[in-house]
């Protein structure tokens, strides 16, 4: 027997007790006379204690000679430490060593195995195994595999059944590049990973299995960032013979129970808000509502005083920075300077403070009076202390060159709160969405996607304007899932891949199985999928999915610790039949 306890197990009620443990050399201190080490494995860390005059002289030279991550046994007694230690629960015992064994010698690891070390993220993802001992990440993982028992209890006891869906299908449009996996057995075909398992879910419900759920991945070959990873996990899901509304609160339930289980709290009814108002107000169709600086539109009260950037923009709109009115020249224009930046690509802002001393000035004091500085400052119910800031421009630039400004300056303000949560419904979004560059529609969800019944005559005449049965959950400025009543109709499915350029043969080819189902009675379905990773980052009060994956990509989508991707062997080539032309 290796154990008979864990290292986060033993206490005071366990005194002179004989146990062994097994574990990981965390640190040793070697006073010369005796000798401890703290001993670490997943659940904790015991004292042992090493000492000649007690045990034998034999003993501390042993111990004396382990080395960091050695992976170690000791049997001993349970005795009742001199100097406690209150920050551990094992902290009032320690381990007097009669017996020790080493199990494994260890390198010295490549950085401290601590909670805070000095490991830099490029060499602990390559020694990934190693930084799992770390309680950071450790309880990350912990944390994920707990929230997936609850999305499987919760999901099971509302009579949902996990299926598999294959990884090796076919292109499914989701929007991204699809992985491809070239096929031996028919050479010169390949497979694709699956953007999700969306068409089969579908079938599924065709397949009378009425309610679907899987905690499932999924692969999408796009540029990364520091919320994304190019193979992630999704709790999938459909239902049959429902409406949007029962989509709704199934999952506004989950989320809610989820959330219960963290905060102690409950959340009641999930406020909810169509794309139009999200994108208005918030500039973004994920809106962050833990904080106000609402977009105020104030192109009346500005437009018309000779202002020509204002006079010749097609919006001028602005937040309100509350308390912020004294900040100074450099601390204002450093902000401008942020909007400008590339990466936002705002030409320019205007500011109005409204000073502590009650008087409104601004930096286009050459065109608006005091008189019209005041009718603005209202507009935004401003006070004084407060700081207005205006963008202007076209609406579809401004609004997100706005919304990134006010998640910035939520951010530095400390108004994003990693432990307060605003779940909401963001619904009625746009059906497609008209893509300049190849002037073109494409599906802003999905093709599946079902138009809002009384907007279907609007395909005809303005396919902009039709809404879909679409909805986001939204958590904290983040979209954390998303999904829409389904086509279940042949010749509306049909219509769909008209409309977004599919010809009939691609039509066929590429979803021929799905609308073959759909001739032998599909139920009407609607589903939804929420990024697991992200969800499980955000509930624990972090954003960067990578650190809730045991293995993730780096930014570049390399596995740099198995170092993936690799070349493979021309033999391996050659039975695929492929030449790489480099
Ligand atoms: N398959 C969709 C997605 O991955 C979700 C859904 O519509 O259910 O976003």
């Amino acid at each position: 027997m290796f154990r008979t306890h864990t290292n986060g197990e033993l206490s005071l009620k366990n005194l002179n007790e004989k146990v062994t443990l097994s574990g990981w050399v965390q640190t040793i201190r070697d006073k010369g006379f005796m000798v401890w080490i703290d001993l670490r494995d997943r659940y904790g860390i015991t004292q042992l204690v090493f000492d000649a005059e007690r045990t034998s002289a034999e003993i501390l030279e042993q111990a004396k000679k382990l080395g960091r991550e050695f992976v170690i046994q000791a049997e001993g007694t349970v005795i009742e430490r001199a100097s406690k230690n209150p920050k551990i629960p094992t902290g009032e015992i320690e381990i007097l060593v009669e017996k020790l064994t080493i199990l494994n010698s260890a390198e010295l690891p490549p950085f401290t195995i601590e909670d805070e070390t000095d490991g830099g993220e490029e060499l602990r993802m390559k020694y990934r195994y190693l930084d799992i001992r770390r309680n950071p990440v450790k309880e990350k993982l912990i944390f994920r595999h707990k929230m997936a028992q609850k999305v499987r209890n919760y999901l099971s006891d509302k009579g949902f059944i996990e299926v598999e869906t294959p990884v090796l299908i076919k292109s499914t449009p989701e929007g991204a590049r699809d992985f491809v996996v070239p096929s031996r057995m028919n050479q010169g075909q390949f497979y694709a990973l699956p953007q999700s398992p969306q068409t089969f879910k579908q079938l599924l419900m065709v397949g009378g299995m009425d309610r679907y759920f899987q905690i499932v991945k999924c692969f999408r070959d796009e540029d990364l960032r520091a919320d994304r990873q190019p193979e992630f996990t999704q709790i999938d899901c459909e239902m049959a013979f429902v409406e949007q509304e029962d989509v709704l609160n199934i999952f506004e339930g989950l989320t809610a129970h989820l959330l219960k289980d963290i905060t102690g709290n409950e959340f009641g009814k999930f406020p909810r808000m169509t794309f139009d108002e999200a994108m208005k107000t918030y500039g973004n169709d994920k809106p962050d509502i833990r904080f106000g600086m609402k977009f105020v539109e104030v192109d009346e009260l500005v437009k018309g005083k000779d202002f020509k950037i204002f006079d010749e923009a097609e919006l001028v709109v602005g937040i309100n920075v509350e308390g912020c009115a004294d900040y100074t020249r450099k601390q204002i224009d450093e902000l401008i300077d942020w909007v400008k930046r590339p990466q936002i690509g705002a030409s320019g802002m205007v500011w109005v403070k409204f000073q502590n001393d009650g008087v409104i000035t601004s930096s286009v004091n050459k065109f608006y009076n005091e008189e019209d500085l005041k009718k603005i400052a209202e507009k935004f119910g401003a006070k004084e202390g407060d700081l207005i800031l205006l963008m202007s421009g076209n609406s579809n630039k401004v609004r997100p060159q706005l919304s990134a400004l006010r998640m910035e300056l939520g951010n530095r303000l400390g108004l994003r709160k990693g432990n307060e949560f605003a779940p909401l419904w963001v619904i009625d979004f746009p059906l497609l969405e008209w893509d300049e560059e190849t002037g073109r529609f494409y599906a802003m969800h999905h093709p599946f996607t079902s138009p809002k019944p009384e907007d279907i005559p609007l395909l005809e005449t303005d396919p902009g304007k039709v809404r879909a049965n679409a909805y986001d959950m939204v958590l904290n400025g983040n979209e954390i899932g998303g999904g829409s009543v389904r086509i279940f109709n042949k010749e509306l499915q049909s219509r769909m891949f008209d409309m977004l350029g599919f010809s009939k043969e691609e039509a066929e080819a590429q979803f021929g199985f799905l609308m073959n189902a759909f001739k032998y009675g599909a139920p009407p379905h609607a589903g939804l999928a929420f990024g697991f990773d992200r969800l499980v980052a955000i509930l624990d009060g972090n954003e960067v999915i990578r650190d809730y994956i045991a293995f993730p990509k780096n930014n570049s989508g390399r596995d740099v610790m198995i170092d993936a991707p690799s070349p493979i062997h021309n033999e391996q080539l050659e039975e695929l039949a492929l030449k790489i032309n480099l």
